[in-house]
């Protein structure tokens, strides 16, 4: 157990909050889940969090000194405001101010796909690195850049959002509104359409991924291409070989435009992909410069779904310690 201070950590989403005490290693000590309720305003959401929070912080005796919290959403350059939120149907909403006030501690608000980021680089797959990139593949794609050293938040605090990356013109719409981003046939979502519309264009190869669905196409999911390409199914084979690519040749891109080490996979769909990881480092390797691409790397995440709250945690000491201006690591 840590005699140090700690961090109340909040990893808050659409439909449930994580909350955690987090010590300097980085280890949970305690923690607890608690629903989501977006349909009763973000005043209550936040009520419920500070209850869940005063709850946990009362069972336990751990010295908490700050309060770290990753939010689905976009965050005000300043660290005050959730600007927008599409998951929690917030816009504008003064979430440090309402922590701060209630729990008394200094508060640090960042985006939970850089929490995450965060998470990993100090306590995970990215320890000690200088250089690399983060990519989460859930029902989206989220992204992290760590670049010569530093967490890239960008101009207005919006960078890392490397699944809006336009990879086929005039493509499939995406959940942004634009056309033809990496996330629309590679993330979570965007097999899932790929998936039914190719039952819907070709139901007798698709058979066997339609039964696997419980024979309805209409609710085929990422995760049944994996079970269909576990079981050499040839036609699952071939569209998950349009996904690598389609992947690659996303990453590549970054790789050339970031120069990484490390190419880090987290998130349900890449880990649950047979060989993903190994896939998509060949392509890569192959496409990329030569300068960026022969030293790259392409691992999985170690935190799992923990990577935010302990993120989060992390950015909460270090502003505590160095200030808020300075969330930086110092060692890197
Ligand atoms: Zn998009």
């Amino acid at each position: 157990m840590s005699n140090d201070g700690c961090a109340l950590s909040i990893d808050l989403g659409g439909t449930k909050v994580e909350i955690a005490i987090v010590d300097p290693q980085g280890t949970i000590l305690t923690h607890e889940r608690l629903p989501t309720h977006v349909e009763n305003g973000a005043e209550r959401v936040v009520e419920d969090i500070l209850s869940g929070a005063t709850a946990l912080m009362q069972r336990s005796s751990y010295k908490i000194i700050a309060v770290g919290a990753g939010v689905a959403g976009q965050i005000s350059s300043n660290g005050k405001e959730v600007l927008f939120a599409p998951n929690l149907k917030w816009r504008n909403f003064p979430f440090k101010e309402k922590l701060e006030k209630r729990l008394s501690l200094p508060c640090t608000i960042l985006n939970d796909v850089r929490a995450a980021t965060w998470g990993e680089w100090l306590h995970g797959a990215g320890k000690n690195c200088s250089d690399f990139l983060c990519l989460f593949l859930g029902t989206g794609i989220g992204g992290g850049i760590v670049a010569g050293g530093h967490l890239i938040n960008g101009f207005s605090n919006a960078a890392g959002e490397l699944g809006h990356t336009t990879l086929r013109e005039g493509g499939r719409l995406c959940s942004c509104g634009h056309r033809g981003c990496l996330e629309a046939y590679a993330g979570g979502w965007g097999i899932a359409v790929t998936l039914k519309e190719a039952a819907t264009s070709s139901p007798k190869k698709a058979a066997a991924l339609i039964a696997l669905a419980g024979g309805d196409a209409k609710a085929l999911k990422a995760e049944h291409l994996s079970e269909a390409v576990k079981k050499n199914d040839p036609f699952a084979q071939e569209i998950y070989s349009q996904v690598i690519k389609s992947l690659s040749n996303g990453c590549v891109t970054f790789v050339n435009a970031f120069n990484p080490k490390l190419l880090i996979f987290g998130g349900g769909v890449a880990l649950g992909m047979p060989m993903l990881l190994e896939k998509v480092q060949e392509e890569v390797k192959k496409s990329a410069l030569g300068a960026t691409g022969s030293p790259l790397q392409v691992i999985p995440a170690t935190l799992g779904n923990t990577a935010v709250v302990i993120g989060a945690a992390a950015a909460a000491l270090q502003s505590a310690t160095f200030g808020s201006d300075s969330l930086r690591v110092h060692s890197a």
